[in-house]
């Protein structure tokens, strides 16, 4: 919480004035009773319609200046809250974007989502409630006590025996709740992370049939936290009844020894009912102030969750390392193993591997074996865990993350647009990209035809994720993203899966006739992408296999035979 402290910081004019203004209602509030004694005492006792008139207008008016007070104090309590947790989830959210992918992947998204989403809210909220009440509260509550020592030194003893009483229930449920409301918040991540799953795969979900036990998976989450969240409001719903009982039985005391004082003359009725009122003032104070400390023990909660986002190192730090051009080989790995944090084994274990300027390395192998961890080590998205990744030279941790990742083009396995439009996208690749090399890169990808035809062209929308475009359309468009780049280091992974063998092969040929001689990493489940690649690596279970041309391979790597022949069974015969 304390490191949340500083996003309060520009709000500290208003964190001060809110509660001042809070506690000027509250002293005209306490001033009330009083008024009302002298009204029933001196007015109504005495048939004097003079003061009934006065001290009426005296409430009006106390009432009226409290309203000004407590609007101001919500408005300064509101625009502190509210800025508060603005520039809060705008660090949060800057934070999530430095973090290294093994960070985010130890966090995990749906826990993201609440932290920026459920957690900030919470937070909002006990800060707006804190800065009304917290002060405001408390303030009342011994306020009134003292007020009814200035009424009636005796009567007021009732109150010194209540207060402590009240106290202990409303701190005593406070402390057993806190850590309560902790794991609400987790289940919450849970019954978040199944809904995402679930509205994603949509499609797979109806196909397979699996609505019923998706349903039932929702359901189970979504108990454990209901039953959780109710086991807490039971605790919490006891205050209310365990404190009326406390205050009746104050308030039974009271009226009992008021009455038979005010018989002998000892007390005035008028006293006896600003007593009460004191009574009940405390009351409504103690309520807020307990709902207060549960909106506090929420958000105090919440702000832990947020401050732990926070804390976490972004995991990679950039070196300063400036690219010395034309080194050869451009990319070496040597001797290079990976293992994913938490992981059981390695992903990839002593690959070594060189490529120079204009070559194009294949990337081969079972699903899961490794291929595009292998590929991720490049543009540094993953350490390796040991061995060394170099770019003309210099070891990727040495280099400028921005620098380095500018230098590459990569197409991910998985097709990924944003909403705008076509030209937004392609942008990424290179922000000055004039509109000609769009096309070129359009055109290298094999997407200028369908780019074309489109109504709008490249200003054509690309909805979120890029569902209004084909899953073979989207690969061309990411591939065009990275060609705009004009990397030296292109990196396809499994990016051509979604293309039909023609678009694939002339995809390939363009390639080869683009100008710059950039590396290119092909990774490819099939074997007929890679047939002229100048070498291929074949890994199997992290490992390396075989490396070598097409030819070398056939004649000395059963795994890659193997791949082969089952693509090609009736050249098998042949060979
Ligand atoms: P391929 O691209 O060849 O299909 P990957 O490189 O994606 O294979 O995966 C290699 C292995 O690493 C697999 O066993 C996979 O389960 C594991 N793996 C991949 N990504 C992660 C990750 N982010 N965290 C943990 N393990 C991972
Ligand atoms: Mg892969």
């Amino acid at each position: 919480m304390k490191r949340l402290l500083r996003y309060l910081k520009p709000y500290t004019k208003e964190c001060v004035l809110g509660p001042l203004f809070k506690l000027l209602e509250a002293t005209f509030e306490l001033f009330v009773p009083l008024v009302i004694a002298s009204l029933i005492d001196r007015g109504i006792a005495d048939a004097d319609g003079g003061t009934i008139w006065k001290m009426g207008a005296l409430l009006v008016g106390l009432a009226l200046v409290g309203l000004v007070s407590a609007i101001t104090a919500q408005y300064f309590a509101a625009k502190a809250a509210t800025g508060f947790a603005a520039s809060l989830k705008h660090a949060v959210f800057s934070h999530l974007g430095s973090l290294s992918f093994s960070a985010r992947d130890a966090l995990g998204t749906s826990t993201m989502v609440t932290r920026l989403t459920s957690d900030a809210d919470q937070v909002q909220n006990g800060v707006n409630l804190t800065l009304r009440l917290f002060l405001r509260s408390p303030f009342i509550v011994f306020g009134a006590m003292v007020m009814a020592f200035v009424v009636d030194g005796r009567a007021a003893w009732i109150f010194v025996a209540a207060i402590p009483l009240l106290s202990l229930v409303v701190f005593g449920i406070m402390l057993r709740t806190m850590p309560l409301y902790k794991k609400a918040q987790a289940g919450l991540d849970g019954v978040t992370g199944t809904l995402r799953e679930n509205l994603n795969g949509v499609r797979v979900i109806r196909a397979f049939r699996q609505e019923a036990d998706e349903t039932a998976r929702f359901d189970a989450e979504n108990d454990a936290l209901t039953k959780l969240n109710e086991f807490v409001g039971r605790i919490s719903a006891a205050m209310n009844p365990l404190t009326y009982v406390i205050l009746n039985a104050a308030l039974i005391v009271l009226l009992h020894t008021g009455a038979v004082r005010v018989n002998v003359g000892s007390l005035t009725q008028g006293e006896v009912v600003a007593l009460v009122n004191y009574l009940m003032q405390i009351l409504v104070e103690l309520i807020k102030l307990a709902n207060l400390i549960i909106t506090m023990t929420r958000a105090f909660a919440c702000a832990d969750r947020i401050a732990q986002v926070l804390e976490i190192k972004p995991g990679m730090e950039s070196g300063s390392a400036r690219p010395t051009e034309n080194a050869e080989p451009l990319v070496s790995l040597e001797n290079v193993s990976m293992r994913y944090d938490g992981a059981g084994g390695d992903a990839l274990s002593g690959i070594t591997l060189s490529a120079s300027r204009g070559e194009t390395v294949g990337v081969i192998g079972p699903t899961g074996c490794g291929k595009s961890t292998l590929v991720q080590l490049i543009p540094r998205f993953y350490d390796a865990t040991a061995g060394t990744v170099r770019i003309d030279g210099v070891d990727v941790k040495d280099y400028d993350l921005a620098a380095l990742r500018r230098r590459i083009g990569i197409v991910p396995q998985k097709a990924q647009l944003f909403k705008g439009t076509i030209r937004d996208n392609l942008l990424w690749g290179d922000p000055d990209a004039t509109d000609d090399r769009l096309w070129a890169a359009l055109e290298t990808a094999q997407a200028a035809e369908f780019v074309r035809t489109r109504e709008g062209g490249l200003d054509a929308p690309v909805e979120q994720n890029g569902r209004n475009f084909s899953g073979g359309q989207r690969q061309r468009l990411t591939i065009a993203r990275a060609l705009v780049r004009k990397p030296d280091i292109l990196i396809l992974d499994d990016s051509a899966s979604a293309l039909d063998l023609a678009t694939d092969a002339a995809l390939r040929r363009a390639l080869r006739e683009t100008d710059g001689a950039p590396v290119v990493f092909i990774v490819s489940q099939r074997a007929a992408s890679l047939l002229h690649a100048d070498r291929i690596l074949v890994l199997e279970d992290g490992r390396a296999a075989g490396l070598g041309t097409h030819e070398e391979l056939l004649a000395s790597c059963p795994l890659y035979r193997e791949i082969y022949d089952s693509q090609f069974p009736k050249e098998a015969t042949a060979v």
